[in-house]
């Protein structure tokens, strides 16, 4: 092939970097052949730069700077992680009207509007797959595929960690915090689980999804977020019982007013959700997400959403659009923000409830507490009774209600005499 090289920058040489690497190197001529020029790797940075790495030690570099900034470089491949370094090198790259894939979830949700406003003024492809739900193709079905179309709701389950824990349990009967070891010995948990656990990562993952399909800058900071951390084993063995399963699940939504207006809904919580239902069966380290568009009708989108050589290739689908794009010129799409819709509170969603409690063993509580319901305008679909003396449990399930109003009743219910407390609160979804 004689067409001039375009030069490849790969910022990261970690669990996606060295699969980006191996990919580029191993199928080069495949891809030169799709691209219509060779992509040539000019450099790889890395925060320690040694000889064990498994690719020609020479292009290593502690030096991300120097190299973003290189002028054989056409674009730049972001997988280090973080917010302050990439966002830094990214935002040079851009300004130089150099191309930049990025797998950066938690920056993106972040900076979506500098980082895009960037690209923009430059002309240069911002590309981000990876980003959100691994090797599964959704940003781009969201912004080219429905671009024609009107989506309504995405929902899914985005996170691999937190299906991985929440499934175990289901399986197993464990609780949370036994199976949450077993997930990091497998590895399939980081020893800081906390962005994984706490929602945090489906909450950026939400941001992105909302702003693409809803057109409309959604940063992390806007998505209600709840972890799976309070999840009991008696949780699960309830949502057995009500023929459920929990899941995770960061739900993006149109919302109108009753008096027409038009809002989003972006949030993140572990959901009881019908074991019909297709995201209940989303098991282990898997990730699903369901797009629904008032012509497409329900798509579903599922694989594998995380780990080097799955996130790879998301990351090597933008590389070979960017360069495309440099060889034949033009660019991708450009962020599509002009909706502009608003971010509507938690406590003006409606969902259905699952509420249980430890109750006192004697006549009347039952009327006390579906009292406390109905002063609230929460309307109550059923309720079991199981257990005796201080084992007395209520479950209650309710149609649907706004958020505000059950947050309400929880707090009445808490200071009833009757209620010894109140041992959890889920919302159900899907059904
Ligand atoms: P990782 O295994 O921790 O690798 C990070 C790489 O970046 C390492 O090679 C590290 O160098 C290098 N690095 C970090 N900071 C640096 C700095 N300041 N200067 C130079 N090099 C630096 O991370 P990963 O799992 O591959 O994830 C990378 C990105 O992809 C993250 O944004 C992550 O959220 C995203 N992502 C990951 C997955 C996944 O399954 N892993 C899935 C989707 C998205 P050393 O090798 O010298 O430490």
């Amino acid at each position: 092939m004689t067409a001039k090289p375009i030069g490849i920058a790969v910022l990261g040489l970690g669990n996606v970097g060295s699969e980006v690497v191996r990919i580029l190197t191993e199928n080069a001529e495949d891809l030169a052949a799709r691209v219509g020029a060779p992509l040539e790797i000019r450099g790889i940075a890395v925060r320690r730069v040694d000889g064990k790495r498994g690719v020609d030690a020479a292009l290593l570099t502690d030096d991300p700077e120097s190299l973003v900034n290189r002028d054989d470089v056409d674009i730049v491949v972001e997988v280090l992680g973080g917010i302050d370094v990439p966002r830094k090198l990214i935002l040079a790259a851009l300004e130089k009207g150099k191309s930049v894939v990025t797998a950066n979830k938690a920056l993106l949700a972040e900076y979506t509007g500098e980082l895009n406003e960037a690209a923009e003024k430059s002309r240069a492809d911002l590309y981000f797959e990876a980003a959100v739900a691994g090797a599964i193709p959704v940003v781009r079905p969201l912004m080219q595929s429905l671009a024609g179309d009107r989506v309504t709701k995405v929902a899914g389950i985005v996170n691999g960690t937190t299906n991985f824990i929440l499934s175990a349990m289901d399986e197993t009967g464990a609780d949370y915090a036994e199976t949450l070891v077993e997930a990091g010995r497998l590895g399939y948990a980081e020893a800081d689980p906390t962005a994984d656990v706490e929602g945090y990562d489906a909450a950026s993952k939400a941001a992105i999804l909302a702003s693409i399909a809803f057109h409309t800058r959604v940063t992390a900071g806007d998505v209600y977020r709840e972890g799976i951390s309070n999840i009991t084993s008696a949780d699960l063995e309830t949502a057995r019982s009500l023929d459920c399963t929990i899941k995770l699940l960061a739900i993006c939504e149109r919302i109108t007013t009753p008096k027409g207006k038009e809002r989003i809904s972006a949030r993140v919580y572990p959901a009881l959700v019908p074991r019909d239902h297709p995201l209940a069966t989303v098991n282990g380290a898997f990730n699903a997400v369901v797009v629904e568009a008032e012509a497409a009708g329900r798509l579903m989108f599922y694989g594998q959403g995380a780990g080097g050589s799955p996130t790879a290739s998301a990351v090597l689908g933008d590389l070979v659009m960017a360069a495309r794009n440099k060889f034949y010129g033009g660019r991708g799409p450009l962020e599509s923000k002009y909706a502009k819709l608003e971010i509507a509170p938690m406590g003006d969603i409606s969902t259905r409830y699952y509420v249980s409690m430890e109750v006192a063993d004697k006549p009347g509580v039952l009327a006390t507490v579906a009292a406390e319901f109905s002063k609230r305008d929460v309307s109550i679909s059923t309720v079991r009774q199981s257990g005796s003396g201080d084992g007395a449990r209520l479950v209650v399930v309710t149609h649907l209600a706004a958020d505000s109003a059950l947050s309400e009743t929880v707090s009445a219910l808490d200071k009833l005499d009757v209620v010894t407390s109140v041992a959890s609160v889920l919302r159900l979804e899907g059904t």
